[in-house]
């Protein structure tokens, strides 16, 4: 098992702060009556959250009585292969330099993956901005230079600065192929899932850097179920755990932040206004494993079209199913443990990915593969 609480100068990785949390967590979770068998479970929305809870062990050190459950909050996880398809097609016309984040490299689509395609000799680049691939458009402009964009609200904003960039520069051969996706819809799809489970959420510190803590209030007041804002350090995790339950041993159902020391509860009006300025909101979008939810993308508006490379390049996003056995949808919003899925460990591992949960450091198939949770109940 991983050591639970890192040791080192870290206030946040502190041991014995780390013991007296899950002593109380513990105190918690005996007042409302938990067991292994009658769990508290509790979503953490954020892949990065599901990172710290296997990095650190937290699932292995806390009692029986809580449940993790791993939410869809991957953005790498959750694209559709019918888009990476996309992705493939834009970067195989020769006229294209095609740039992306790493993580989105090895996604598997219906025939390929970027890597794939570009070991095929399409000229895929790996950029660790947008305004990188700007860059690349100025030095190269003979050549037509695409961002794959995607994210949720945490990289939308430096997304949408550039496109206004490019606006404000005239730079005619940079576009953006355009996958951002909003989290306040997703979130609604795991509450309106049959057989949902979930009795709190660790909710996301940098998407609510953005969007701060209003959008957040429906979950308690019309499902009835508490929301923490949280940081990504163990004791961060921690301290929201015990937050939540709090909550549900005072009967009280609240949006609270614990992450103050980052998240200010009005977002960033000015991320907000760029967002608005380029991107409208697309009537559906389909994810990888939960299908179409309303309004959980984001185009390009009309008044920059020229930087739209689903404009620019013949775009199909064709509907590809998932691969026989494939549990991602299930596990995305709870239903489902990874190790329930038939293929994991076996047919779908880190190495060689059927499904998009095993690629990216913070997909909960990977997360489970990478931490020992190649069993049942080891998280
Ligand atoms: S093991 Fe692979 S196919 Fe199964 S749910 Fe996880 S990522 Fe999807």
């Amino acid at each position: 098992m991983t050591a639970p609480l890192t040791a080192g100068a870290n206030p946040f990785q502190d041991r014995e702060t780390g013991r007296r949390l899950i002593a109380r967590i513990g105190e918690k979770l005996d007042r409302l009556g938990a067991t292994e068998r009658k769990p508290v479970r509790l979503m953490e929305i954020c892949g990065g959250h599901t990172h710290t809870i296997f990095r650190h062990g937290l699932s292995g050190v806390l009692p029986a009585g809580l449940e993790f459950l791993h939410g869809p909050g991957c953005p790498v996880c959750v694209l559709p292969m019918g888009r990476i398809d996309d992705c493939v097609a834009i970067a195989e016309d020769p006229r294209v330099i095609f740039t992306t984040f790493g993580d989105a490299m090895r996604v598997p689509g219906s025939k390929k993956s970027l890597m794939q395609a570009k070991a095929d000799g399409a000229d895929i680049r790996m950029v660790y901005s947008p305004l990188d691939a700007l860059e690349l458009a100025r030095r190269n402009p003979d050549r037509e230079v695409v961002f794959f964009g995607l994210g949720f609200e945490t990289t939308m904003p430096s997304t949408a600065l550039t496109v206004l960039k490019a606006e404000r520069e005239g730079i005619a051969n940079f576009s953006l192929f355009c996958n951002h996706i909003t989290i306040i819809p997703t979130i609604r799809a795991v509450l309106d899932t049959p057989g949902m489970m979930v009795d709190g959420f660790i909710g996301p510190g940098h998407v609510s850097m953005v969007i701060g803590l209003k959008p957040y209030r429906f979950i308690a007041s019309q499902y009835d179920r508490p929301l923490v804002v949280t940081g990504f350090e163990p004791l961060d995790v921690l301290q929201s755990v015990w937050m939540l339950l709090d909550q549900i041993d005072r009967g009280v159902v609240e949006i609270q932040n614990q992450y103050a020391r980052v998240v200010p509860e009005e977002g960033n009006p000015q991320a907000n206004a760029a967002i608005d300025a380029v991107f409208e909101t697309r009537p559906f979008f389909e994810w990888r494993g939960l299908g179409s939810i309303d309004e959980s993308g984001v185009a390009i508006r009309e008044r920059f079209a020229r930087f739209d490379a689903e404009r620019r390049f013949a775009v199909r996003s064709p509907a590809v199913a998932e691969p026989d056995s494939c549990q991602c949808g299930g596990v995305l919003t709870g239903t489902v443990k990874p190790w329930q899925c038939p293929l994991f460990g076996g047919a779908c591992t880190p190495e060689s990915p059927v499904g998009a949960l095993m690629v990216s450091s913070e997909g909960a198939c990977a997360a489970y593969h990478q931490y020992g949770g190649l069993r049942k109940g080891a998280a």
